[in-house]
């Protein structure tokens, strides 16, 4: 419980620290050096690999290049995890008009009505569905190696092969006695220039989908405008089926059988980390 509330008190003391600390207040927020470029909020599934791997992407890309804009990543994660619904509602709470994605995982098969219901949410209040299936250890895969296959929801597979890559040795114990961080200087060094080949493997999972309608071309990314409130107007929300297809999946496509397959790659290409033709 108190590594909880030290994780959501660090959160509202960023928004402190930005000035935003009364949510009756508008949300125009100054730009400051929290406020760096474009502003995302993530919330995770996970409590430690997600949040360390976008902290990774802030440290590393942020900052930006002349060729690419700065930006800056807050990731939301609280102690042993949230559901898929609690991310939803959690970025939604925390982000006010900023963008906003989830990070979560099929991760077996006992919580499909949880995703499902995530996914309606996210569709209404406009947030961004980073979702893996298996998990977003598959997207750590990517980065090494290209993986196909269907995995019914387990994650044995490609942790497996995450430990055994012969591209690096930095993941070798991932994954045993709960070393699942991505902080560790060789597990960012191995990821680092591997994220392009990553959204182009990512990428090639969405062609080759059992479905057959599913094209990574279609897929979208361009940011949305978001209004603090859920809008009354549902004309101007997406349904969630035309939501969830802009992982380039068809609408028709049902999400729970999207296997192997991670989202995680319209993160990057949007920041401009990685390109999409
Ligand atoms: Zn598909």
């Amino acid at each position: 419980m108190s590594a909880r509330s030290n994780k959501r008190h660090s959160a509202s003391q960023r928004r402190r620290r930005r000035g935003t600390e009364n949510d009756a207040r508008p949300l125009e927020r100054p730009l400051g050096r929290d406020r760096r470029g474009r502003v995302v909020f993530v919330a995770c599934e996970g409590e430690k690999t997600e949040p360390d791997y976008l902290e990774y992407l802030d440290e590393t890309f942020g900052p930006g290049t002349p060729d690419r804009p700065q930006f800056s990543l807050h990731p939301i994660a609280v102690k042993n995890g949230m559901r898929p619904t609690q991310t939803v509602d959690m970025v939604v709470k925390d982000a006010g008009t900023d963008e906003a994605w989830v990070l979560f995982d099929r991760d077996g098969t006992d919580r499909d009505a949880d995703i499902q219901k995530a996914l309606v949410t996210a569709a209404a209040n406009k947030v961004e569905v980073g979702f893996s299936h298996p998990s977003f250890d598959l997207w750590l895969l990517l980065h090494f190696q290209a993986f196909t296959g269907a995995q019914s929801g387990r994650s044995t597979v490609v942790v497996e092969r995450l430990r055994n890559s012969k591209a690096t040795d930095a993941f070798r114990d991932y994954d045993k006695r709960n070393n699942k961080n991505v902080s560790a200087p060789a597990r960012r060094d191995a990821l680092r220039d591997n994220e392009q080949r990553a959204v182009d493997r990512a990428r090639a999972l969405v062609n080759q989908c059992e479905h057959g309608d599913c094209q990574a071309a279609k897929a979208k990314w361009d940011p949305v405008a978001r209004s603090a409130t859920k809008s009354s107007e549902s004309r101007d929300r997406p349904s969630w089926q035309s939501w969830a297809a802009r992982s380039g999946h068809a609408e028709h496509c049902p999400v729970l059988r999207r296997d192997p397959s991670t989202d995680v790659w319209r993160l990057l290409v949007t920041l401009g980390i990685a390109t999409a033709p």
